[in-house]
């Protein structure tokens, strides 16, 4: 049985939307992550797929409804940059990200990312609250996203234009966690006000 590679529940039979979550069962449409008290929640239209929560140094994505473990996200900071490693649940690492932290307070923050097996190479450049942009190697938007309206924690609006399926359909949102991470080692220094605080959940 096919898995919809937005939300990953199984697919009754080939339909144009999936049941669960609304959306194309290849993956694009309308996403939301969302920050609280607990952690970070990632949305397939309105239907919660994955939530993040720390676990002492780690992050770890869980299943919304099973709360069953999917990745864990490690990073380390070296010198103007961070890296993190997506891994899954036997611990092998399955996507690694390294961010370069921008030069001046109005240059934007790139990131390069790709899969373990080499399969998928992205670039994400964010530059202010309201443009991110995840680039595949053929210079193909993946996905666009902007900083919700609203207080501290708010989360990202954020639009699947080609999914990448070795990312489906949890490990978008450990990219862009990812990502939400790697501001908040810059604490300190508000240079995306937008994007920066929704690092740290009220
Ligand atoms: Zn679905």
């Amino acid at each position: 049985m096919e898995s919809c590679s937005a939300c990953g529940l199984p697919l009754p039979n080939t339909s144009q939307t999936c049941p669960f979550c609304g959306l194309s069962p290849d993956g694009s449409g309308s996403y939301q992550l969302i920050g609280d008290k607990d952690g970070f929640h990632w949305l397939a239209g309105e239907t919660e797929v994955a939530i993040a929560v720390p676990l002492d140094d780690v992050w770890q994505i869980r299943h919304a409804s099973t709360h069953t473990s999917q990745f864990y996200l490690i990073s380390h900071q070296l010198e103007g940059k961070v890296s993190t490693a997506l891994l899954n649940r036997a611990l092998q690492p399955s996507t690694t990200m390294v961010f370069n932290l921008p030069s001046s307070k109005h240059a934007p923050v790139f990131a390069r990312i790709q899969t373990a097996d080499g399969r998928s190479r992205m670039a994400m450049k964010v530059d202010g609250p309201t443009g991110l942009h995840l680039i595949d190697s053929s210079g193909d938007v993946v996905l666009i996203g902007s900083a919700k309206n609203g207080p501290i924690g708010s989360g990202l609006d954020v639009l699947i234009v080609k999914p990448i399926q070795t990312l489906m359909p949890y490990g978008i949102f450990g990219v862009l966690l990812a990502m939400l991470l790697a501001q908040s080692t810059l604490e300190g220094r508000n240079i995306h006000p937008g994007i920066d605080t929704l690092s740290k959940p009220s």
